[in-house]
């Protein structure tokens, strides 16, 4: 057994078939639920060009120009290779083309709207569409926080589960072996050599790559530990709407939407034409908080379209995506050992780039990495967080912060 790669969302299948693909190398996922089980699973299948959480115009300010076109640039190159992957799969992934609407919550976020078009066209010659409030009532969408928009054409929605199980397909394809119910338990060193213990056995290799993002437990390796700060997001799915309801919103389009606030909220309409909307999740995952998360998402989701307010969430659900120190995903190896790789932190916009990243893994695993872009994300391990015991009380007062500004 060569190569172990612990985790099977999009990352760690990903990586298991660009390895068997374009290397060769038949290595083994091991997953500890079943294939796409976190976040891959269960996210907002919304996909637009971006890295990590910064906004465009921070990372300029934080890397410079030409470091921020180089992260633009592989952001861009995600979606391509997301669209690669669903192209050559044999599951319809239910792709919807047209784009992502980025939806001025207020009338003060619309001038945030304009200079963010402008900074995409000025610094990365990409021409998003800049919409006034009745082009985006008119053309997509109509409700109460409706005043303006900018569309990412390039974006598109996507169903996640189905394209987890594309990738597993795909993977299993091309000659990579996926064990589920499969939890590493032990990961000890043994004559140079990774021995991983799973309930049903032993699994040795001289790699291992940890592709378990949000759910990574403390304690799995210490280059991992005290430096992720996994968060909950949530989403509620409500009953299929009436023809009524959907005119009354005057919701025309299939595309993802979400709209300016930091802590954003999101909604698509699906296929059977529910609702499908998101945000942030509670602090914790106790089932009293997680009943009232699904409340407030209700309001929420009430207070955009005032026509649905009859209308209920048949389902909801939430996971653990994951944050970082400096808000960006890292794509490296742990610093004592090299033989020890890791991509994670996505933040709530992994879809495409943890493919990507699964790529970029294959070809650190054989000593082809020299290709990489020269980013941040991987030219840099994954930051320590200071008083990392106090990381949760840093999330509530980040959050009541970034709410009281959502809310000027
Ligand atoms: C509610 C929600 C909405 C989201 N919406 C969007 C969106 O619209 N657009 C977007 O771009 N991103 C979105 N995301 C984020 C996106 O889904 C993730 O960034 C991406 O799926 C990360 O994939 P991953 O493979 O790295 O991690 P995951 O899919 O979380 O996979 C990690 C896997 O590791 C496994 N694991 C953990 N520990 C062990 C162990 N010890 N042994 C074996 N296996 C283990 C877990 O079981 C899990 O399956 C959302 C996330 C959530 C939760």
């Amino acid at each position: 057994m060569d190569i172990v790669i612990i985790g099977g969302g999009y990352t760690g299948l990903s990586c298991a078939y660009h390895l068997a693909r374009d290397h060769g190398i038949a290595a083994t996922v091991v997953e500890a639920n079943c294939a796409g089980w976190g976040c891959s699973g269960r996210n907002g299948g919304s996909v637009r060009p971006s890295i990590g959480k910064l906004p465009y115009r921070r990372v300029i300010d934080k890397w410079g120009l030409e470091t921020a076109r180089r992260i633009f640039g592989e952001a861009q190159k995600a979606l391509l290779t997301t669209r690669d992957i669903i192209a050559r799969s044999p599951l319809d992934c239910e792709l919807i083309d047209g784009g992502v609407l980025k939806v001025a919550h207020r009338p003060n976020r619309l001038p945030a709207l304009e200079s963010e078009a402008r900074l995409l066209r000025e610094a990365y010659g990409f021409e998003a569409e800049l919409l006034d409030a009745d082009a985006v009532r008119t053309r997509f969408l109509d409700g109460a926080e409706v005043h303006g928009g900018l569309r990412y054409p390039d974006g598109f929605g996507v169903h996640p589960l189905k394209l987890a199980y594309a990738v597993l397909a795909l993977c299993r394809e091309a000659g990579a072996r996926v064990h589920t119910a499969s939890p590493v338990t032990v990961w000890e060193k043994e004559n140079g050599r990774h021995v991983l213990t799973t309930p049903e056995g032993r699994l040795r290799a001289r790699a291992v790559v940890l592709a378990t993002n949000g759910y990574t437990p403390e304690s799995l390796h210490p280059c991992v530990s005290k430096r992720l700060l996994p968060v909950l997001s949530h989403i509620i799915v409500t009953r299929p709407l009436t023809t009524e309801e959907v005119a009354a919103c005057n919701y025309l389009t299939k595309i993802p939407v979400i709209d300016t606030r930091n802590i954003n909220q999101y909604h698509r309409l699906l296929p059977d034409r529910r609702l499908l909307f998101g945000s942030r999740g509670a602090a914790t995952d106790s089932p009293t908080a997680r009943a009232s998360q699904r409340e407030f998402l209700l309001d929420r989701l009430r207070a955009k379209f005032p026509p649905l307010s009859a209308v209920n969430a048949d389902f909801d659900w939430n996971g653990w995506v994951c944050l970082t120190l400096d808000w960006i995903p890292h794509i490296h190896h742990a610093e004592d050992d090299a033989s020890v790789h890791y991509a994670l932190g996505y933040g709530g916009g992994g879809v495409a780039f943890s493919l990507q990243a699964g790529q970029h893994l294959a070809a650190r695993l054989v000593n082809q990495a020299a290709d990489e872009p020269l980013i941040p994300t991987t030219t840099s391990p994954l930051p320590r967080f200071p008083l990392a015991a106090f990381r949760r009380l840093g999330q509530r007062a980040a959050i009541a912060w970034l709410q009281m500004k959502d809310n000027a």
